[in-house]
């Protein structure tokens, strides 16, 4: 689950991270008060999930109320990539000498926890990476051991940070290190991560990415849950409890087993067909879960064709053909379907359809996941085979 800047802000709080007062607000009358409670001047910050705000004029120094109020009032509704503004987030102005680049994430390839520094922060650190990659110094952390103040304090050497930042940059990253492996996250990431004139460093944005698999032993989460962005698919596969993903490809998917599922991804990408989700019905899957999961594949409009990969263990064959004559009886789908279905029970599954007399050119089966995979690419690339 992706946090907004404040949520993020607030979840740095916890970990004594220095971030600048401020507060949320959603109408231009609360910007104003929560202005004159931060003091000024301050900055109006669009709380949308994707970089770039500043560039996008989604950011603004306001000096006074009035400046507030037209600020406020440009960007609440204002559109940045796709996201419409809904959220401000108004924090006293910082004064700022230099921008740093600090984040942790795990390298999973690698085992360990990764930190990524720069003394080039503010930009996009994808832009660093391509232009100037001896900028960014990458620290792998053994989890086991964890980050040690000197090791902290001798990244920010490497990375080439003054002197005069080194002490404050380095205890930053203890303790942000602390809110990555403590606080569960995916991605607790500082750009920029400033040092004020007055020698004191400071996180200016805040970017965190939890991980949910972590949610149950974080209460405190549940707040995020309820501002959690999710697209109309995800919303709808969350309330039927669908394990979904969505992508933007143009073959639907369903698998049963996270496994399966992410070979069905790789095997349709393999004959050249691109996946619209990622969707895993689980072990044990019934009828009403395969008719679940047909009904969100179906709200995605880029679906051209929808793959069903199912070998059965514990789901049975005969569950399966259920659920999708059911959702096929349910909803009118708009994309034909392509099912390989082979394990437990898979005989009675595919008598099951064959009775429900499903037209052909509706459903059709194949022996083999090849197979199948190539016959929904064909028709999810309008025939064109593959590529
Ligand atoms: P992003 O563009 O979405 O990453 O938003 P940021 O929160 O990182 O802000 C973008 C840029 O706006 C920063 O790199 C700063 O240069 C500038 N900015 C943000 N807050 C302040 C502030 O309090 N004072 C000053 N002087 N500049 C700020
Ligand atoms: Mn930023």
């Amino acid at each position: 689950m992706d946090l907004f800047e404040y949520q993020g802000k607030q979840y740095f709080a916890r970990y004594d991270i220095p971030v600048s007062p401020g507060g949320v607000a959603t109408t231009v009358d609360e910007a104003v008060e929560q202005a004159e409670a931060a003091g000024y001047p301050v900055v109006v910050k669009a709380q949308v999930q994707v970089g770039g705000r500043g560039k996008a004029g989604g950011i603004k120094l306001a000096n006074d109320a009035a400046e507030v109020r037209e600020h406020a009032a440009n960007i609440l509704g204002m559109d940045i990539k796709g996201h419409t503004v809904e959220i401000l987030w108004v924090e006293l102005a910082s004064d700022i000498d230099e921008e740093y680049y600090g984040s942790f994430t795990l390298d999973r390839a690698a085992k360990q926890h990764l930190l990524m520094l720069s003394a080039q922060g503010g930009i996009d650190i994808e832009d660093v990476a391509a232009k100037d990659p001896d900028a960014i110094v990458k620290l792998h952390i053994n989890p086991v051991d964890g980050l040690s103040a000197e090791a902290a304090r001798q990244a920010a050497v490497d990375a080439r940070i003054p002197e005069r930042a080194v002490d404050g940059v380095g205890d930053i990253l203890g303790k942000l290190y602390r809110c990555f492996v403590d606080g569960d996250c995916d991605l607790a990431e500082i750009n920029p991560l400033i040092l004020k004139p007055d020698g004191e460093v400071h996180a200016l944005d805040a970017k965190v990415s939890l991980d949910d698999n972590a949610e149950f032993r974080h209460p405190e989460w549940e707040e995020y849950g309820k501002t959690e962005v999710l697209d109309d698919r995800e919303q709808l596969a969350k309330e039927k409890d669908l394990t979904y993903i969505g992508l933007d490809g143009s073959v639907g998917i369903i698998a049963n087993g996270a496994g399966l599922a992410m070979s069905t991804l790789d095997v349709v990408n393999q004959v050249g067909g691109t996946a619209a989700n990622f969707l895993d019905i689980g072990g044990g899957a019934n009828a009403d879960v395969m008719a679940a999961a047909l009904d969100v594949i179906n709200t995605d409009e880029n679906v051209k064709s929808i793959f069903i990969n199912i070998f059965g263990g514990i789901t049975r064959g005969e569950e399966v053909a259920k659920g999708i004559v059911e959702g096929l009886g349910r909803v009118e789908l708009r994309a034909p379907i392509v099912i390989r279905l082979d394990g437990t029970n898979a005989e009675e599954g595919r008598q099951i359809i064959l009775d429900a007399g499903i037209p052909a050119d509706r459903l059709i089966s194949k022996p083999t996941m090849l197979d199948a995979a190539r016959e929904a690419v064909r028709i999810a690339n309008g025939n064109g085979g593959e590529a």
